[in-house]
């Protein structure tokens, strides 16, 4: 049987699965997608969605790795002919306190090290990107233009779309319950709809890949990292990029919703009530002041997909080598170069070596 000609079954709907059931049934690959709830509602829907290489992109494989993946973005959207609707418009990063002002510029000077396009700009040039932004006492400004942000639910469903046009099949409302592996034949998968029958299984279930990964004797080790955003109701236009500032990282979409976080690195807590976000809005207001008379539409929380040392897992698994993991974080930045080369790597037999870092067996 060639690897065309197996039936291959993605678990999980997020945005890594359908990237990775677009790639490969673009390919050619006979792909079914199996999502037990609604596509995009896991993780991706709780995402900032910043596409980018910049904030914590280290090592330098990591760092190649999420710049390849901005790129990929600008590659898919000009293939899917602008319905991904990415904003581009890159980044600002700005402070105004004296040891986090050093801490951004070693920072960024390490990346541009590595050729990453970020400049330190002055407080003029800040005033001309984001007019409205106060940065009282402002002491570093670091720009980057290539970066951008995404509807990130919006994006599974194009990508969705886009694989059941390559005769993709997806079944929502289908949870995976049980997996019986054969040696010479199809793996049996149980769901909540019936048995199906796997030539190849992708797990691309987000924090629940641990699970998914047990049904097949597979260990996957994760930890924890919880993300508040606040939403607020739609506003005027007030920012032209994504933007961190010392009172919270913030973008605005193209409907005038206004996303906010406090941290990147989960360290914010799990409070998402409507009172800590108006606290969170109310905070943000000194570094845009608008934000002080915008309501709150609502406050989500999410679980980042991290895996135990914060780099993802993506690959064959070495002692089940009819099972693919992709299991990461900075999943929105890095699904399309994934969807692409776990195709690679699934119908070609071909091994990425950028995706080297990446395997489980590193674990061991
Ligand atoms: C607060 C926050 C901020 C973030 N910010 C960014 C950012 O700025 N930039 C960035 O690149 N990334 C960011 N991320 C990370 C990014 O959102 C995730 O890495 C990405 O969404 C993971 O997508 P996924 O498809 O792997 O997982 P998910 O979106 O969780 O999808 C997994 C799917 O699998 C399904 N599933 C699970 N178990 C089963 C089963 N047994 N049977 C069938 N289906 C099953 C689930 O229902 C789910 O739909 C952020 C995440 C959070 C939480």
């Amino acid at each position: 049987m060639t690897e065309k000609e197996k039936q291959i079954v993605i678990i999980g709907a997020g945005i890594m699965g359908a990237s990775i059931g677009y790639h490969l049934a673009k390919a050619g690959g006979k792909v079914t997608i199996l999502e037990k709830g609604t596509p995009g509602q896991g993780a991706t829907a709780d995402s900032f969605a910043w596409i980018n290489a910049s904030r914590g992109k280290k090592p330098f494989h990591y760092y190649e790795l999420n710049l390849a993946g901005v790129h990929a973005w600008k590659q898919l959207e000009l293939e899917l002919n602008g319905e991904l609707q990415v904003i581009w418009g890159g980044s600002l990063e700005w402070s105004a306190d004296g040891e986090a002002a050093a801490e951004i510029n070693r920072e960024s000077q390490n990346h541009q090290g590595w050729g990453y396009p970020l400049r330190q700009i002055s407080a003029d040039e800040f005033e001309q990107l984001e007019p409205n932004l106060k940065a009282a006492g402002f002491k570093t400004a670091i720009y980057t233009d290539i970066e951008g942000h995404v509807d990130p639910v919006l994006a599974t469903q194009v990508l969705l779309n886009q694989a059941q046009q390559h005769n993709a099949k997806l079944y929502t409302g289908c949870e995976v319950t049980e997996i019986e592996r054969s040696q010479d034949g199809p793996s049996l998968i149980k769901t909540s709809l019936g048995d199906i029958e796997a030539d190849l299984i992708v797990i691309a279930s987000g924090n629940h890949s641990p699970t998914v990964a047990n049904m097949v004797g597979v260990s996957v080790p994760m930890q924890d990292s919880p993300g508040v955003l606040v939403h607020s109701k739609p506003q005027a236009a007030l920012i032209n990029r994504i933007v961190l500032s010392p009172h919270g990282h913030m973008k605005q979409k193209p409907d005038g919703r206004v996303v906010l976080g406090a941290s990147f690195e989960g360290g914010s807590g799990t409070d998402h009530s409507l009172e800590a976000g108006e606290g969170l809005l109310h905070h943000a207001s000194q570094s845009l002041p608008q934000l002080d008379d915008a309501a709150v539409e609502k406050v989500t929380l999410g679980w980042r997909v991290l895996p135990a040392d914060g780099l993802p897992i993506i690959g064959f698994v070495k002692d089940a080598a009819d099972v693919y993991l992709a299991v990461m974080h900075s999943g929105i930045t890095l699904s399309p170069l994934v969807g692409n080369y776990a195709a690679s790597e699934i119908l070609e037999g071909i091994e990425i070596d950028q995706l080297k870092p990446y395997r489980l067996g590193r674990f061991e």
